[in-house]
């Protein structure tokens, strides 16, 4: 039965895009992590939109259940399969093709399996830009933040991907396709579809192309490093920040002084740029038009801070490759933490007021808890979301950190839900958090979503285990 299934795959889409041999498919059955390790019956690599739908098909028919993937960098356990090698892995690296370039509606139809970095530069090269930007982005791939509703560090100007997306193609787990690649910014003709498979992490549908926003280049910018002594300090920079130039702040990111000590450890030539401070605020500036005096509005804005007491002491980076050293800085601290050995993290999205009096109160509950324990604290403090990570203290062992995890996330969680906060900013739920949301979302809310999980497949072939306990 199995032998026949795979026959037809092959012929459907050609024996060298599938895979079944150990060792071709190991890397799509681990996450980024190394946390899940799956196994997968074969990985499918189809070509096209009709390629993902005959798969589908195919493996609706033998009832088999299907895991899509992207680039794989999903930190939740989203692309994982499961460990009994019964589940199909289709990868969408293929669907690779720019569709559309629409200057005047302003719009790039893709397909899913171009990374991030490649949309970014179709946008560039058409003089304009795509503003999603995460660490992944060499990696990731528009479908996996599409299907994650990635947010990363522009949040806070441009929203996350559900609204940098105007239109999406879907196949959906019967094998039709939805063609919903419209370009429209106003169409009120009933729900709002694709947003329900935006951020579903595979549980609805295989997304296979989208129509994206694109907007302005920026013509200035300015990046900065500002030292600040406590996270209520760093909110009260960004309001002064926010009220000084606008929506032109486009990404105000915190980092804590255990972080840059963890990056400069691990990763070769990180510059030591403010030493011996306990919190940063990385920010970025940016305009559409050429404008000489950003330089001098944005120093002001700093030499105010610092004046009223705001900030400590402020950096401008002088040159692109300062800039580049500032975002590196804060794009290493997830690698450095991995490199340092397993931590517990926590991707948490908080009311931006709430964050320096929850800072405080889960620092004091986790070091009665975990004594010494190091708090690898950062994030897009500007949207409010924080990844609240824990690495073991320098005389601890691992083990020492990860037995205790289970009760070190109740912690962060409880007090999270406390504060009007959710427990998954960015990265979702996969299948890291799928029994931990039962605990903090309304059991109202989970109702509907698994009515929802029904009646897109009623079958519960498309990433089982994932997102929802349906059980
Ligand atoms: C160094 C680093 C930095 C990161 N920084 C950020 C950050 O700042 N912000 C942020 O939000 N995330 C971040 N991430 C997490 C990750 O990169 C994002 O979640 C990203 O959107 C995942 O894309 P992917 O293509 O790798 O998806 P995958 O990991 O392959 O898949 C993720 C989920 O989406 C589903 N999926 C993938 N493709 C499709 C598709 N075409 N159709 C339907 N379902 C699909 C999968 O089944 C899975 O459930 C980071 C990760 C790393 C490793």
């Amino acid at each position: 039965m199995m032998s026949d299934f795979l026959e037809r795959l092959r012929a459907c889409i050609g024996p060298a895009h599938v895979l079944t041999e150990a060792a071709d498919i190991e890397s799509f059955c681990t996450d980024w992590r190394g946390r899940y390790h799956g196994s997968a019956l074969a990985v499918a690599r189809p070509g096209t939109t009709e390629e993902v739908a005959r798969v589908v098909l195919l493996a609706a028919d033998a009832r088999i259940p299907v895991v899509p993937q992207g680039g794989n960098t999903g930190m939740m356990g989203g692309a994982t399969p499961s460990e009994d090698r019964s589940q199909l892995v289709v990868s969408l690296g293929r669907m690779n093709r720019v569709r559309r370039l629409d200057r005047d509606n302003a719009t790039l139809t893709v397909e899913a399996g171009l990374t991030l970095a490649e949309v970014q530069n179709a946008a560039r090269e058409a003089g304009m830009m795509f503003p999603l930007s995460l660490g992944s982005e060499g990696s990731c791939q528009i479908g996996g933040n599409l299907s994650t509703n990635a947010g990363g560090t522009a949040v806070l100007r441009y929203g996350n991907t559900r609204e940098l997306v105007l239109g999406i193609e879907v196949v959906l787990p019967d094998g039709r396709v939805w063609d919903g690649l419209r370009g429209l910014r106003k169409d009120n003709t009933g729900y709002d579809l694709k947003q329900l498979f935006i951020g579903a992490e595979g549980t609805l549908g295989i997304i296979t192309a989208a129509v994206l926003k694109l907007f302005p280049q920026p013509r200035s910018s300015v990046t900065a490093l500002a030292a600040v002594g406590d996270p209520p300090a760093a909110v009260a920079l960004l309001r002064l920040l926010r009220g000084r130039l606008g929506d032109r702040l486009t990404g105000f990111e915190l980092i804590s002084e255990v972080c840059t000590r963890l990056v400069q450890k691990h990763i070769p030539r990180t510059p030591d740029l403010l030493p011996g401070h306990p919190w940063y605020c990385l920010l970025q500036v940016d305009e559409p038009w050429p404008n000489a005096g950003l330089v001098t509005e944005v120093e002001a804005a700093l030499a105010e801070a610092a004046q009223s007491g705001v900030a400590i002491d402020a950096v401008i980076a002088q040159s692109l490759k300062q800039a580049a050293d500032m975002w590196r800085l804060r794009e290493n601290i997830s690698e450095a933490q991995r490199m340092e050995g397993p931590g517990i993290k926590h991707d948490i999205s908080l009311p931006v007021s709430a964050i320096p009096q929850f800072l405080e109160q889960a620092g004091t509950s986790i070091q009665a808890a975990l004594p010494g324990v190091r708090i690898v604290a950062f994030g897009h403090l500007g949207d409010g979301n924080l990844h609240y990570n824990l690495s073991r203290s320098d005389s601890a062992d691992n083990d020492a950190v990860s037995a205790r995890s289970k009760e070190i996330t109740r912690i962060v969680h409880d007090l999270v839900h406390r504060y009007g906060g959710s427990i998954s900013a960015e990265h979702g739920l996969g299948q890291s958090k799928r029994d931990e949301i039962k605990r903090y979302k309304d059991p109202l809310e989970l109702d509907l979503m698994r009515r929802v999980k029904r009646a897109f497949d009623p079958h519960n072939l498309f990433n089982p285990g994932k997102v929802l306990d349906l059980s």
